[in-house]
């Protein structure tokens, strides 16, 4: 079989608009109108095919596939290795799916050959509770970062052609000595209490004897943990978590533990080091189905050959289960995180744009999925059959091409639809509102002008900043300006618009009082393009911070602003986003009017969860308002004390906007930070009034979606605007069984409006494997995809159910799925031993800081809005903003070589890892700290501060780093830098000396540690989860 195929790239240089060559006049338009009938039954195409036959395969079409592109590079030759690389040939067979390869799995698994089985039998037989003090521990010799990893790893991956050994982790490996109980016949072992609740959500509360033991009289908290053996626990501990780890008398028993090595539990930061070394700066060639991508973590540059980027889809698994009973019974759960709008870095290829002029795109007759590498052309290429629903569809006249041998269209490679996993259609009007072209959409500043954000310098500094902020507002590809039109409003009990017509000499305000009914008292004026009225649109700005500068005024209204900014686009007929800077709990008399509702004495109880519930009613009305306008709301707060985020962040938090908060802001503290971060959202590239829909092949379908999205119905994302940093997790379900040949396949279309006012869809595919074998979704599984899945499903569950059973059932779950791999997958072994999956053998240490997030934890001393901030904002992450935030980088500064560009390795979040001469800088995306030892050499701090030692420096307080001229400054700065660029907000440096009062704010972000508000540390939460386990097994 020819090989050839496969090596090239497409040769895609020609003009993107011009993608395919397609002029306007070509073929019949769609019959229907699509917009809105997302999800409509199917429709035909109204004719055949009429009219003359392109000619057939003229000499350029009909040649072999192109050579190899520059920009692709030789290096792929590798992939014609796998002669399954999709998409597969096929010779002719009509009927064949779309993936007319028998079943893969053996090969697949030689793709990637991690190592089956994490196996931590020495140390973890120590836990066993009740063989401890009887046997001497087993520690590993070596913690070093090098030797670890390996001594879990088993037996190399099945030679190239023998089947796959059934399960993997059967390599029970010959260290760690003879468990010190009975070893557990795992396929004896009686059937898991996993039938429990219908359906495997995660927010029914745990069911059956096998759950979670929740049992009254038990000891509150026990020794569940070998260094935890002896004393209770502590206080604020018990309750902090799930009800506290309740304790068996069997295991109030025995002597004191010895304390287990921290290193010999699985690590984080070896878990990224190793996929970086073994991953990074290669070539992720994306054309094999079910293929896991590099860690979220890891440098790598991909090359788009048929399924989407990981930038833009991510899975929790990439080898579905085949069955829904299989799915129940391992509860991992099935779901994708994606990032439409991702930022693609500089050296990988942008989206090919592809115009099939006004017939629009090509889309099966049945289930309305997009043209795509998964549709099977046939009959000479007369026909396709839909990779999706099966259909079999004509092929529109202007689209037919001839056939290879090998049953490829000719024209595959110059054709980024049949190619590729990710691009865009221009969309023609049956797209567009009414059938008529979008306007460019508007970006409308409104400014609270209360006493409060005038007093603190606020609003001088917002006037200031987007005098040239403004000239960079986004444009399209090699526009000189850009389209986006302008308008301004401040506000306080009253808002003032303001009309800044370039025609005008000065700016001129008018007033609405009446906050009840708002309307926009001008038309003409109030959006304008700023280039034109740059010279009233610069003196309006001047103007505002005195206008109000005696201002008493610190009643502030919020609801009627935002209906104000919805009003000004309807009018403009225009999507568009509004940028509110407030700063206070809108107690004015209005509509939405709200009352401090902090009452933090339902903390810890059934109504905790009324905390996070927004008020609906006015808001709720102004969400859909908001979404049926495209108009996406950008929420900047400075309080000073409560504001109610769980209302006041309802309308953002469904319309694609982001909320951003500066507590007790002051401009010389917290300006730069705001600035950067306005700035930022600003400029961002993002897509207005968008639509999303996730279609799936056969046998499954998406059920929840997860995001700054609204929902009307049970299959339409709406999203006033998507920007490049919102993520939409999105789970499945099975409805039926799925074909291991055909595997899963899924396509996001998203339908947007460009900031140049034009209609496209964007289309991501991806193809996931199926199996029967459990093992190879548990090797198929990505850790980092798991737990944004779950903090997004915790999240929102806590809104309908109290949090201490969210965090049952987050506990009882992470048992069930390790249990099930313990039973289905892993060899038999001693019960003592906790085995966990390669591919989840850090999901503990995630998950556990999940449930340590002030979100999650329920403690009295955290402020109700952080919480509810804090909820909101990872409700938007992707991927890579829920890894670092629930594992936050911890980076030792003073080992650094500052001949050298490399950042420090990071240390394990602990604070067995600081060391007392040290100086350590620690990140989560949100927050910055760096840590100085009491005994950190002088010179160092000297180089730093440019003070002669730690005492030098102001204690509590407001330290700043500043910028040295010697090596070591510099190269903290460029740390630092380099990491603020990698992350979606600016993060404000905290320095904290040791011992320190505000020492606490840095030591929460330890998350292998015991929690400061409660919540267990990582090695407890190990035993624990591992004792469940065992419980679950027998
Ligand atoms: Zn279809």
């Amino acid at each position: 079989m020819s090989q050839q195929g496969y090596v090239a790239a497409p040769p895609y240089s020609q003009a993107q608009a011009g993608m395919g060559g397609y002029s306007a006049g070509f073929g019949n338009p769609p019959p229907q109108s699509h917009y809105g009938a997302y999800g409509s039954p199917p429709q035909g195409y109204s004719a055949p095919p009429t009219g003359v036959l392109k000619p057939p395969a003229s000499s350029s079409s009909g040649m072999p596939p192109p050579p190899v592109s520059s920009q692709y590079g030789a290096n792929i030759q590798q992939n014609g290795a796998h002669p399954h690389s999709f998409p597969p040939p096929v010779a002719s067979a009509p009927s064949m799916s779309p993936y007319g390869q028998p079943p893969q799995s053996a090969f697949y698994s030689m793709a990637q050959a991690p190592p089956p089985t994490q196996q931590l039998t020495n140390q973890m037989s120590a836990m066993n509770i009740g063989g401890y003090g009887q046997r001497p521990m087993q520690v590993p010799q070596s913690p070093s970062s090098s030797a670890a990893p390996q001594q879990y790893h088993t037996s190399p991956p099945p030679a190239m052609g023998h089947p796959p050994l059934s399960p993997p982790g059967q390599q029970l490996s010959s260290f760690g000595s003879p468990p010190p109980m009975a070893t557990m016949g795992s396929v004896a072992a009686p059937p898991m209490g996993m039938s429990g609740p219908p359906g495997p959500g995660v927010h029914q509360p745990p069911l059956g004897p096998q759950g979670y033991p929740q049992q009254p009289g038990s000891p509150i908290s026990g020794p569940y943990g070998a260094q935890m053996a002896g004393p209770q626990m502590a206080g604020p501990q018990s309750g902090a978590f799930p009800g506290g780890f309740p304790g068996g008398p069997a295991q109030m028993a025995g002597p004191p533990q010895k304390k287990l090595d921290p290193d010999s539990i699985p690590s984080t930061t070896h878990v990224i080091e190793d996929d970086q070394a073994k991953r990074g700066g290669q070539v992720y060639v994306t054309n094999i189905r079910g293929q896991v991508p590099p860690l979220v973590t890891t440098d790598f540059t991909v090359q788009d050959q048929g399924n989407a980027s990981p930038r833009f889809m991510r899975c929790t698994t990439y080898s579905f289960p085949s069955t829904a009973d299989l799915a129940k019974q391992c509860k991992v759960p099935l779901a994708a995180i994606i990032k439409p709008f991702a930022t693609v870095p500089k050296n990988e290829t942008p989206l090919y744009i592809v115009n099939h002029g006004e017939t629009g795109p090509i889309r099966c007759n049945r289930c309305k999925a997009y043209m795509c590498p998964y549709m099977q052309f046939m009959d000479g290429g007369r026909r396709y059959q839909c990779g999706f629903c099966s259909c079999v569809n004509e092929v529109p006249v202007q689209y037919f091409q001839h056939l290879d041998h090998m049953g490829r269209r000719m024209d595959l490679y110059e054709r980024p639809e049949l190619s590729l996993g990710s691009y865009e259609f221009i969309a023609t009007l049956d797209y567009c509102k009414n059938n008529k072209p979008p306007n460019p959409p508007a970006y409308i500043f409104m400014i609270d002008v209360s006493y409060n954000n005038i007093k603190s310098g606020l609003v001088k500094l917002i006037c200031e900043e987007l005098k040239t902020l403004l000239d960079r507002l986004p444009q399209e590809e090699g526009a000189e300006t850009s389209p986006i039109k302008v308008g301004f409003v401040t506000y306080n009990k009253i808002l003032h618009f303001y009309n800044v017509k370039s025609a005008l000499a000065q700016p001129q305000m008018m007033v609405v009082s009446d906050v009840a009914e708002m309307f926009v008292p001008l038309l003409d004026g109030f959006l304008v393009n700023f280039q034109e009225s740059r010279a009233v649109v610069n003196n309006l700005l001047d103007q505002i911070p005195d206008m109000f500068a005696d201002t008493n005024e610190s009643e502030t209204v919020f609801a009627p602003v935002i209906q104000a900014g919805v009003e000004a686009l309807k009018a403009a007929e225009c999507s568009g986003k509004l940028f509110i800077f407030h700063s206070s709990i809108p107690t004015a008399e209005a509509p939405g009017k709200l009352k401090n509702r902090d009452d933090r004495k339902l903390v810890g109880t059934e109504k905790e969860k009324t905390l996070f519930q927004p008020l609906r009613g006015v808001y709720e009305q102004l969400t859909k308002d908001c979404v049926a306008q495209g108009c996406c709301v950008d929420l900047f707060l400075f309080p000073n004390q409560y504001v109610d985020i769980a209302t006041v962040g309802d309308v953002p938090s469904h319309t694609g906007g982001s909320i951003y908060k500066y507590s007790n802001f002051q401009v010389e503290v917290n300006g730069q930070q705001f600035v950067s971060d306005l700035r930022r959202d600003v400029e961002k590239s993002i897509g207005f009034d968008a639509i999303m829909r996730v279609r799936t092949g056969t046998g499954f379908r998406a059920t929840d979606f997860f995001g700054a999205v609204y929902m009307n119905n049970t299959t339409d994302v709406e999203m006033a605007a998507v920007d490049c940093d919102k993520a939409v997790t999105v789970e499945f379900k099975h409805d039926d069984t799925l074909s291991e040949e055909s595997g899963a396949v899924m396509q996001c279309a998203l339908l947007y409006t460009t900031i140049g006012g034009q209609r496209r869809l964007r289309i991501h595919n991806l193809s996931l494997n199926c199996s029967s074998q459990l093992s190879e979704l548990y090797k198929s599984c990505e850790t980092d995809a798991l737990i944004n899945f779950f903090a997004k499903s915790a999240y929102r569950a806590m809104l309908n159910q109290p949090l201490k059973t969210v965090r049952e059932i987050l506990v009882n779950q992470t048992a069930h799925m390790l249990a099930c791999y313990r039973k289905h997958c892993a060899s038999p072994s001693a019960a003592s031993q906790l085995i966990l999956p390669d591919a989840m053998k850090v999901f503990p240490v995630y998950m556990n800081s999940l449930l340590k997030t002030p979100t999650l934890v329920g403690s009295t001393e955290l402020s109700t809005d952080d919480r509810a901030f804090h909820r909101l904002l990872v409700n938007a992450m992707g991927v890579e903003e829920t890894q670092v935030l629930l594992y936050p980088r911890l980076i030792p500064l003073h080992t650094m070589d500052v001949s050298s560009d490399a950042i420090p390795a990071p240390v394990r979040c602990s604070e067995e890892r600081l060391s007392e001469s040290g100086i350590f800088l620690l990140e989560n995306g949100l927050s910055m700290f760096l840590w100085l030892g009491q005994a950190c050499p002088p010179d160092l701090i000297q180089n730093l501060f440019n003070v002669p030692s730690l005492g030098h420096l102001s204690s509590e307080g407001q330290m700043s780093l500043p910028v040295l001229d010697n090596a070591h400054s510099r190269k903290i700065h460029s740390i630092i830098s380099s990491i603020s660029q990698q992350r979606a907000t600016s993060m404000k440096l905290l320095i904290v000396k040791q011992k320190d009062r505000s020492e606490m704010l840095f030591r929460q972000h330890l998350v292998e540690d015991k929690g400061l508000h409660g919540g267990a540390s990582y090695m407890d939460f190990l035993c624990y989860v591992h004792r469940e386990i065992r419980q679950l097994l027998t």
